[in-house]
């Protein structure tokens, strides 16, 4: 029911979000305003916890990072499938094999009542008999009848229950990929790391297109879109199978170099910045040629780190040198001195 305070509160929020939006410059896509709605009106405590721990770490809080949050908080699909779809997909098959048993016994009483029928039949005596057989014969076979297509309707209802729970593991995949470019996603990338050890000898290169606001700027969001494509399969096509590469922001991608060292890495984000800058683009419609495409790399291997962000602050530092330095070239993060 809307009532005057409720309807108050909800502007009130609402302007809230409409200040983060337009402060940050974000569009107010449905996603964007759901989460941020979401998490003024502090309904989702995994939301907000997530969300806060980001301001505190001072990660980027954009449109991309909006959208992690809802494919991890609001569209999670686990709870529906883990909460309902098994549950009444686990009655649904005891209560047909509860059914099932029953038609069969009632199978057994049909070959029984007909023994009788016919021995009472040869007979030609006890017609009162023979008359209550027969309608037993007549009642137990129309229950069963009707049992059977009982069982036939919850049958099909599995079938789609089964459906709609393969279809929900494989959104849960797609919810893993990021949509432009089908790299893995943060919350992907989370997934992935869980089957590594840090303890072991990993890299990470964080990658930023160069100078990427003014392809935005001349040739539109459309084109801006394509270029981080083809960086994405740049990045993708330079990289082993047991990589990570993952979209993490905007125009930022981290891969982890998995069981690699440091000069390994830099091996391979030397590849990824060469191919990179031999990008020959051309705008369709006009067939005007995009200036030329380069990317910084910054590249770190783990020392110690006790977690995976720590790994991929130091890349970040090491990529902010690089930009520094004249962009278009690799920095390696500073050694920690032992
Ligand atoms: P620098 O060399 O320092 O990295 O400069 P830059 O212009 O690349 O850096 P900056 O971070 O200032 O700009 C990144 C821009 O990327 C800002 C934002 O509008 C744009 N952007 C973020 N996500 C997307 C996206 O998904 N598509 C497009 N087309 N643009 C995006
Ligand atoms: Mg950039
Ligand atoms: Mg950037």
């Amino acid at each position: 029911m809307i009532t005057d305070d409720n309807f108050r509160q909800a502007t009130q929020i609402s302007s809230q979000v409409q200040g983060f939006l337009t402060r940050r410059e974000i569009p107010p896509t449905p996603i964007n305003f759901s989460v941020l709605y979401i998490y003024y009106s502090t309904q989702n405590v995994e939301l907000n916890a997530a969300f806060d721990k980001a301001v505190k770490n001072k990660d980027s809080m954009d449109g991309f990072f909006l959208e992690s949050l809802f494919n991890e908080h609001i569209s999670n699909n686990t709870s529906l499938d883990k909460n309902i779809l098994s549950p009444f997909d686990n009655t649904l098959k005891q209560t047909l094999s509860r059914i099932d048993t029953q038609v069969e016994n009632e199978q057994e009483t049909l070959f029984d009542l007909e023994k009788v029928d016919k021995a009472l039949a040869k007979m030609g005596q006890h017609k009162a008999l023979h008359n209550v057989v027969n309608f037993l014969l007549k009642s137990v076979s129309e229950s069963q009848q009707q049992r059977k297509s009982l069982s036939e309707e919850l049958s099909k209802t599995s079938e789609e229950v089964n459906n709609l729970r393969s279809q929900l593991e494989e959104s849960r995949q797609e919810a893993n990929i990021d949509t432009l470019t089908g790299l893995f996603n943060r919350r992907g990338c989370e997934q992935k790391l869980a089957e590594l050890s840090i303890k072991d000898t990993h890299s990470s290169l964080i990658i930023d297109i160069d100078h990427f606001k003014k392809v935005n700027d001349n040739f539109g969001h459309f084109i801006g879109d394509k270029v981080i494509q083809h960086v994405a399969k740049i990045i993708e096509n330079n990289v082993d199978d047991e990589d990570i590469s993952v979209r993490y922001g905007g125009e930022e991608f981290l891969v982890v170099m998995v069981n690699k060292s440091i000069e390994k890495a830099h091996y391979y984000a030397e590849k990824i910045r060469n191919a990179v800058t031999k990008l020959k683009l051309v705008q369709r419609q006009t067939s005007t040629s995009l200036p030329p495409i380069s990317v910084s790399i910054g590249v770190a291997e783990i020392e110690g780190d006790s977690d995976w962000l720590s790994l991929f602050k130091r890349s970040d530092k090491a990529l902010y040198q690089a930009k520094n330095s004249g962009r278009n070239c690799c920095v390696l993060a500073d050694r920690v001195m032992a």
